[in-house]
């Protein structure tokens, strides 16, 4: 295939990362040079301003994005995320993730992805409020239950999300639950789908220490963020009886090498509003946390956290993803030489959107499952696609990234032969 030229797309590292391993399992999968040519685009991208009036009466404009990947199996889904990061790039390459772990996960859906160029921090509840009902009536032209279904991420939650539903149900007239995944329950949400991403990491963690014959009794875990992902692992693996000996947020660490108490640090990090200050341990520094000795390391805030400058320094036996991109190709092939295993993001992080596609079918059918059932539908998605990971890896002899990479590939690439190209 013809070297690739720049595109608008290649302005962000996690977009040249995805196009790097998407390259890399075409190679190996042998893909049609049409149809890996037409991956590595997305389907389509909006990219609108937001003026948002602040508190203070000013207006801020700030810029918004949608992309779809592909609709070849379905409609797209995918979260929307409030970060001063977030470009057309980045939100490109998350949305081809979000493609292939909905492919790998045997969902009906593509992948898209959203977000806003903003702090969400410091603004109050009225300003994001004010900013998301904007941001919803501006790209509603690609948003819908059967055509692209959003959900939360990074700097977005439940709340965020019932400001979306509101506002596309007052267009329609009435109420749609299945415009987005992760509401509130009151207003349509499954239970369980606030802990899904956190429960999934549980569940594929303990498999590969299974496979790693590592005892989770035992083993020690440091978790970077405290939000919706990195807290929920924390409080799962405690309860298991895991010492998580170090967590992280934005604001600063904590670490306690006899284990934390994730009961007293989850109040403390409700009153403070950081883990960091917390007093059953000491204080830790920026990404210290990530070169801790540690069985488990739960990389759970940001993309590109693992690199080249600091694989080398990572001492732990298994690598969970809960973040999306947080390893970049480079850090990969130094950790596979240190004989660390790492789950890659599409199979890690992958129960937030499991547990969203159960949200989104009981919205269409009005009717609710138990929370008993949606763990147990979940454990068992998420571990076969655990097992026909390992598989492909084992057989092929590569790594569990470029194993799940190949699957999740393949699926959408089939779905490209049996439909064909329009027109
Ligand atoms: P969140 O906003 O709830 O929490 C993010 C956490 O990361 C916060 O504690 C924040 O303080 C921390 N953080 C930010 N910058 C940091 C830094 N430099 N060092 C340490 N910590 C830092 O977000 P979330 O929903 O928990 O998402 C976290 C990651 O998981 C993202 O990469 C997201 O794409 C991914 N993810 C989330 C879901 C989901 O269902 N929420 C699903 C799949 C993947």
């Amino acid at each position: 295939m013809a070297p690739r030229e720049e595109t608008q797309f290649d302005s962000s590292p996690l977009y040249r990362t995805a196009i790097q391993q998407l390259d890399g399992a075409a190679k190996r999968l042998g893909l049609d040079a049409g149809i890996h040519e037409r991956l590595r685009y997305p389907r389509r991208a909006l990219v609108v301003s937001v003026p948002t009036v602040m508190d203070d009466g000013r207006t801020e404009v700030f810029i918004g994005y949608r992309v779809h990947h592909n609709t070849i199996l379905g409609p797209t889904k995918g979260g929307i995320r409030y970060h001063p990061a977030v470009s057309l790039g980045e939100v490109s390459a998350l949305a081809m993730l979000m493609s292939w772990k909905c492919s790998l996960m045997g969902l009906p859906y593509g992948g898209a992805k959203g977000g806003v160029a903003c702090d969400p921090g410091p603004m109050s509840q009225r300003e994001l409020e004010r900013m998301t009902r904007r941001y919803t009536a501006e790209v509603m032209l690609l948003i819908g239950p059967d055509l692209d279904i959003p959900a939360p991420d990074l700097g977005t939650n439940e709340q965020t999300m019932a400001w979306i539903m509101d506002t596309y149900a007052m267009t329609q007239g009435r109420t749609v639950p299945g415009v987005v995944t992760g509401k509130p329950l009151l207003v349509g949400g499954s239970a369980g789908r606030r802990e899904a991403t956190g429960r999934g990491l549980v569940y594929v963690i303990s498999q590969a220490a299974r496979e790693a014959r590592l005892d989770l009794k035992d083993a020690s875990i440091a978790i970077q963020g405290y939000g919706n992902v990195g807290s929920v692992v924390a409080h799962l693996l405690w309860r298991e009886g895991s010492k998580v000996i170090a967590v992280a947020d934005a604001k600063g660490g904590v670490v306690n090498t006899r284990g934390l108490d994730i009961g007293a640090l989850w109040n403390h990090a409700r009153e403070a509003d950081t883990v960091a200050g917390f007093a059953g341990g000491e204080p830790l520094e920026g990404d210290d946390l990530l070169e801790l000795p540690c069985d488990v390391l739960v990389p759970a805030a940001l993309g590109g956290q693992i690199t080249s400058k600091n694989a080398d320094r990572i001492r732990a036996r298994i690598v969970a993803e809960g973040a999306n991109g947080p390893t970049t190709p480079e850090a990969d092939a130094i950790l596979a030489e240190h004989g660390v295993l790492v789950i890659p993001d599409i199979l890690a992080n992958a129960g937030g959107v499991v547990v969203s596609y159960f949200e989104w079918v009981q919205g269409l059918q009005y009717y609710f499952w138990r929370e008993s059932e949606i763990n147990s539908r979940l454990q068992e998605l998420i571990i076969r696609a655990f097992n026909q990971v390992l598989t492909l890896a084992r057989r092929d002899g590569v790594d569990l990234r470029t194993a799940a990479l190949m699957l999740g590939i393949r699926r959408v690439a089939d779905g490209f032969k049996i439909r064909g190209f329009y027109p």
